[in-house]
């Protein structure tokens, strides 16, 4: 899979750097390859599904929390706390599966 790879140059972004820079700056901003300077494009239909999972089993989870409580032994406070956690963390981890259009093509 071309994750993460510049279409020009072939630089591969560190997952944890990638993931780092995408939670922190708004898509909108353009970043630039860090190796030629090529600005990268992400394909915003795949973002927005790879939104989509996590924000989905965040809702489902949240909608469920008195039938799952009880089974996990947790109270309320716990149970949201890991429920934002496994949020945080799927999201992260399907960031790192961004692919970066590239521009020169069209
Ligand atoms: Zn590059």
């Amino acid at each position: 899979m071309k994750t993460r790879i510049c279409p020009k140059c072939g630089y591969k972004y560190p997952a944890l750097d990638y993931v780092k820079t995408a939670l922190l700056a708004s898509y909108k901003q353009p970043r630039n390859c860090p190796k030629c300077q090529l600005p990268l494009k992400i394909n915003r239909k795949r973002r927005l599904n790879i939104v989509l999972l996590p924000t989905l089993l965040f809702l489902t989870l949240g909608s469920m929390d008195k039938a799952i409580m009880p089974l996990l032994n947790l109270n309320l406070l716990w149970y949201w706390v890991l429920n934002v956690l496994l949020f945080v963390t799927l999201y992260a981890a399907l960031l790192s599966l961004d692919i970066f259009e590239d521009i020169e093509e069209k």
